[in-house]
């Protein structure tokens, strides 16, 4: 059974009482938390209007609460504390009260601790009716020793919370309550997060489905670091509930490849039991990953990038599917490329999978970096001819590929190149597709180049991963409008 419990954190009564109503409405439980409250008030009036159970909590600073408390003035709040349906009580807190109500919790801000499990057994010591332990990870193989405890904890039949807090632990958050967790906790809304990591009760429901999934539940993921901005798991979750499939996708934040992949993925290695089917590879570790796969698509290794892995019985499938992905907008606009002279702008992975696309098309490239070192290295790789990107004029091209982030992020802002340099080419194609529009594309209109947007290749090559992980072709419509929906978002 999943439970989402929303949990709320106000400076005022009046505040909090609106917040709880609010958060009733998408909750199974709220969570009060009342160390938040600059006053303490009595609580009843804001109890007789939340309609569905409650959790109060008195979290002390020293565990990530709000207040300076002393063993003292906990154990007076406790004393006088409301009847609610659950309290969460630090481990440090020797209450004599009704342990049925009890959750005991332990909280680390900072990493996961070596003593986890001594901790876990301290916890199991009790009569409390839930056990909770909330750590910090750093890395996705953090979530590994918190799944591990809901998996003991549920061997013993104990109710336990477990969450690894932080973008490394949201796969705890979501696939915690099929692995037996007693609750996920969720924000009221995203900027008002009451512990790090925690993602709208909203967004559990509508983007990860997090009541529908249960052991069988097919798991797929995006590896790489960052990976929360993106939107692959919108078009993913929509179009497995649009086809009907038991799978869910999520963000996984990888910093070291080989333990991810060893500790996580390689069903040979790995140090825990999940239905995962397959990952999609971001930077950066396109490259990094190659070398822990049991074997890979001829295309990818002549690009020298994976973007997709198949988990296939006791194997690992490389796979590369930027480079058709990249090629399908293009031959929605241009009926053949081949003879058509193509500047590529950029030499990074992007780069590799777009030159190794046009080149099978028969199509001219030539490259402009700012960094020519890594422009001939394409070069060797590739035999196209390249030239800096400072001064270029694209008047002699038919096509010019912006294959730089220059655009998104921090760089929005920025253009590789102008309308003037790009005036006389017939096509613009921007690989970036956050924010859709583009100041490259912007520039591009000026100078009277036709567009094709960094969003339809987004969405053909995670069509081609879907088919590889699932054999079934997605809606297009269906990614397509969920990754619009959360680009505008
Ligand atoms: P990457 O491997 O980091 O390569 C980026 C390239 O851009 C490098 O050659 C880099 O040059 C160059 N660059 C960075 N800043 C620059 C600047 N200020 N001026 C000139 N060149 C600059 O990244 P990538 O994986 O190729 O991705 C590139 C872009 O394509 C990203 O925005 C990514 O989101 C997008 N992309 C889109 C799709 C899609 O499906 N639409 C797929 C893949 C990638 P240096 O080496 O000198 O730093």
């Amino acid at each position: 059974m999943t439970r989402i419990c929303v949990s709320v954190c106000e400076k005022t009564i009046d505040a909090l009482e609106s917040a709880a109503i609010r958060a009733s409405e998408s909750a199974d439980i709220v969570e009060l938390r009342i160390d938040c409250l600059t006053r303490l008030e009595d609580l009843k009036p804001v109890l007789n209007r939340i309609s569905c159970p409650v959790i109060l909590t008195f979290r002390p600073d020293e565990q990530g609460g709000h207040r300076v408390l002393d063993h003292q003035a906990r154990k007076l709040f406790w004393n006088s504390a409301p009847q609610t349906e659950w309290w969460d009580v630090e481990s440090d807190l020797a209450l004599e009260t009704d342990w049925s109500r009890i959750i005991i919790s332990h909280h680390h801000f900072s990493r996961v601790p070596e003593d986890i499990t001594q901790i876990y057994e301290q916890l199991a010591a009790t009569p409390a009716h839930v056990l909770k332990i909330a750590v910090q990870a750093n890395d996705v193989v953090d979530c590994i020793p918190v799944f591990q405890l809901l998996d003991r904890a549920r061997s013993e039949g104990r109710d336990m919370i477990a969450i690894a807090m932080g973008n490394a632990g949201l796969a705890t958050r979501i696939l915690g309550p099929s692995r037996g967790a007693f609750l996920t906790y969720a924000a009221l809304e995203e900027e008002n997060a009451t512990a790090p990591g925690q993602i709208t009760a909203q967004k559990l429901r509508s983007v990860y489905n997090v009541e529908q999934i249960d052991r069988e539940t097919m798991i797929c993921g995006l590896a790489g670091q960052p990976v929360m901005h993106s939107v692959s798991p919108h078009m993913h979750n929509a179009a497995f509930r649009t086809a009907g499939i038991n799978g869910v996708y999520l963000p996984l934040e990888v910093h070291d490849v080989k333990t991810f992949v060893e500790r996580m993925v390689h069903p040979r290695t790995r140090e825990f039991d999940w239905n995962l089917r397959g990952l999609s590879v971001t930077a950066p570790h396109k490259s990094s990953v190659m070398e822990f796969l049991d074997w890979i698509d001829p295309t990818a290794q002549e690009i020298g990038a994976v973007n997709t892995i198949v988990v296939d019985d006791d194997k690992l499938l490389g796979f590369n599917t930027d480079a058709a992905g990249f090629i399908e907008p293009l031959l929605k606009v241009i009926d053949s490329l081949s003879g058509l002279r193509v500047a590529v702008i950029g030499a990074g992975g992007a780069a590799r999978a777009a030159v190794w696309a046009l080149l099978r098309q028969q199509a001219t490239v030539t490259l402009f970096a700012r960094d020519v070192a890594k422009a001939r290295s394409l070069k060797q790789v590739f035999d196209v001819s390249y030239e800096p990107l400072s001064s270029a004029s694209f008047a002699d091209y038919d096509l010019v590929i912006n294959a730089t982030p220059l655009g998104s992020g921090e760089l929005i802002e920025q253009v590789p190149v102008t309308a003037e340099q790009l005036h006389g080419a017939s096509v613009a194609y921007d690989l970036v597709y956050n924010p859709i529009e583009t100041r490259f594309l912007q520039e591009a209109s000026k100078a009277g180049c036709r567009p094709v947007h960094g969003l339809e290749m987004l969405i053909a090559q995670a069509k081609n991963q879907f088919e590889l992980w699932t054999g079934q072709t997605p809606s297009m419509n269906v990614m397509s409008d969920a990754a619009v929906a959360a680009l505008d978002h």
